[in-house]
């Protein structure tokens, strides 16, 4: 499963930032911003963290997850839309001179420590 290895990724991450801060404690939670044009499934991540999580820094952190839409901005229109799946034209007025942006991040936000 893809976001298995998305998931095994993360936790590298977390892993070699909670190294860097030299912070000793636990992982509370993590942050994450998962764009909804990005074709990654917030439930199979959830799944995947549940699993690979056990036995890693991140063992019982919460997973806090954001959704954030896209914006399409038409060039024949003007016209600028919030969407949450991918067009190939204006919502508008059908123009396929549309630029997408943002949606497609897939990041780590931020990780919270235990003090
Ligand atoms: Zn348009």
């Amino acid at each position: 499963m893809h976001e298995m290895s998305i998931v095994q990724a993360l936790l590298e991450q977390v892993q070699s930032e909670v190294e860097r801060a030299g912070h000793p404690g636990r992982v509370v939670a993590l942050h994450l911003v998962i764009g909804r044009l990005s074709g990654v499934h917030v439930d199979a991540i959830r799944f995947g963290f549940d699993v690979l999580s056990s036995d890693s820094i991140a063992a019982g952190a919460a997973l806090y997850i954001e959704c954030p839409k896209a914006r399409c901005h038409c060039a024949a229109c003007g016209g600028e839309r919030e969407i949450d799946e991918i067009v190939i034209g204006c919502p508008d007025c059908g123009s396929a001179a549309i630029t997408i942006r943002g949606g497609q991040e897939l990041l780590l936000q931020s990780i919270e420590l235990e003090e």
